[in-house]
């Protein structure tokens, strides 16, 4: 007699491929409105995922949202920048929002394990781990089941809705009909470990003058973020296009970088180094269908200005979980809701970066930012504007021309840009 295996069947209100930010976020969102949930990584937790470590006061918000308090980071609390470059430093407190004024930072194996053990611990979430989705079942667009490679064979999940949060690769966004535009902007960067006795430095540093061991100024920045660990997440990233790739060995940059500030932060070896990719500003197309969203970074909800994620990671898993409603078809209506939140402020955002890329253009503004009476409150400006912490209800000078600037950009070149279309 042949013995035919058969997969197992589960049937959950709403699976969420992916146990990032964005997709504990999504569990544990969902499960407060009621729904049964099924959560899957392809990984085991606590992993590590190559990133600045940065919590900007837009992710802190979120997180206060989910419940989260002095766990983040053991209360550890950044005051904003402090930008270096072109001879000259400017202090950029985080401004007075609607996120707050405080931001963080915390290892991602610290603060993703936070997150996915909370989501596991939350009423109505079941969390499974080292269970990729691989497969999927489409009917009229509709993803009708889902597999997991689990432990224990091939299970197949039948689910009302699946929220996408399997990050900048998306293998399984991919299936679904993902796709990534590689001629818009998009970061390219290394992140590495050092130990500081000045860890719990209460302002993050960016040096927005990036040189190459030949003294050749990179189109990106180096960034330094304490950790109150005794240790700093030490980077490097660069903009690229197709048309103008940076030419950057990101690593080899890094550990140029690292020297460079070995003096000043007492930086003992550098480790754990690690490079990567960044789709941005929405960059993607199919990020949709009748039951299914892409949120984080596989919807490219990426900051191309300044290469923060979890922030939008954590704001994509609210805004998708309140859209789901089994009569809702999400086809349209998700890449219009990423739009009417992001759209004006990550298209120029990515316009300001694709000129980024352009060799000359830096070095030639740069000192502008740094030196005079104007850069004070200039780089002030710029960095509320590179962390996107403009909100609706600010009603200043800087505020009123980043809405006339973004507006204006957006009325012009919106409907033809790759924005989640
Ligand atoms: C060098 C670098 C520096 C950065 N610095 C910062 C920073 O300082 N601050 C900031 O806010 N952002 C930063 N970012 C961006 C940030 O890391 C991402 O935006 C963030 O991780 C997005 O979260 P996510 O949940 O969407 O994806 P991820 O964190 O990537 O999580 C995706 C999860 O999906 C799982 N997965 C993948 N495929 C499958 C599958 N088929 N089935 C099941 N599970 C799957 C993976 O195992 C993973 O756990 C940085 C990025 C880089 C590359």
């Amino acid at each position: 007699m042949v013995s035919i295996s058969r997969p197992w069947i589960e049937t959950v209100d709403v699976l969420v491929v992916g146990g990032g930010p964005a997709g504990a976020a999504a569990a544990i969102h969902a499960a407060h409105r009621g729904f049964s949930v099924l959560l899957v990584d392809a990984a085991r937790f606590p992993r590590d995922k190559t990133c600045g470590d940065g919590l900007t006061p837009r992710a802190m918000h979120q997180l206060r949202l989910l419940g989260f308090g002095p766990e983040i980071a053991g209360g550890y609390r950044s005051r904003g920048l402090k930008l270096h470059g072109f001879g000259g430093d400017v202090t950029a407190p985080w401004p007075n929002s609607a996120f707050g004024s405080e931001g963080s930072a915390m290892r991602r194996t610290r603060l993703d394990g936070l997150l996915f053990d909370t989501a596991r611990a939350t009423e109505g979430v079941t969390a499974w781990v080292n269970s990729p989705a691989v497969d999927v079942s489409i009917r009229a667009g509709r993803a009708e089941s889902v597999t997991l490679s689990t432990p224990d064979g091939e299970r197949v999940v039948r689910c009302s809705a699946v929220l996408v949060a399997d990050g900048v690769r998306s293998t399984f966004g991919k299936l679904l009909g993902r796709v990534w535009h590689r001629g818009e902007v998009y970061g390219i960067a290394a992140r590495a470990y050092c130990s500081t006795p000045f860890s719990d430095e209460e302002w993050i540093h960016s040096h927005l003058e990036l040189r190459d061991q030949a003294g050749v100024a990179q189109p990106g920045y180096g960034w330094i973020f304490p950790l109150a660990d005794g240790h700093v997440n030490i980077g490097c990233g660069a903009l690229s296009t197709t048309a103008r790739p940076a030419k950057v060995n990101t690593k080899k940059l890094l550990s140029h970088y690292a020297g460079l500030q070995r003096d000043e932060w007492r930086l003992g070896p550098v480790t754990d180094v690690a490079g990567a990719l960044l789709p941005m500003g929405g960059a993607v197309s199919g990020v949709a269908g009748p039951n299914w969203m892409l949120i984080g970074d596989a919807a490219a909800c990426v900051n191309p200005l300044n290469g923060e994620g979890i922030d939008y990671g954590l704001e994509t898993a609210r805004l998708a979980v309140d859209l789901i409603n089994p009569r809702r078809d999400l086809t349209v209506v998700w890449p219009r809701v990423l739009r009417e939140n992001y759209g004006e402020a990550f298209l120029l955002a990515r316009t300001a970066a694709r000129l980024l890329t352009y060799p000359r253009l830096l070095p030639m503004v740069g000192p502008f930012g740094f030196r005079g009476p104007q850069a004070g409150p200039l780089m002030r400006a710029t960095a509320r504007l590179m962390g996107n912490l403009v909100t609706d209800e600010d009603r200043d000078v800087v505020a009123r021309a980043w809405r006339l600037a973004t507006g204006g950009l957006y009325r012009f070149r919106g409907a033809d840009a790759v924005l989640w279309s």
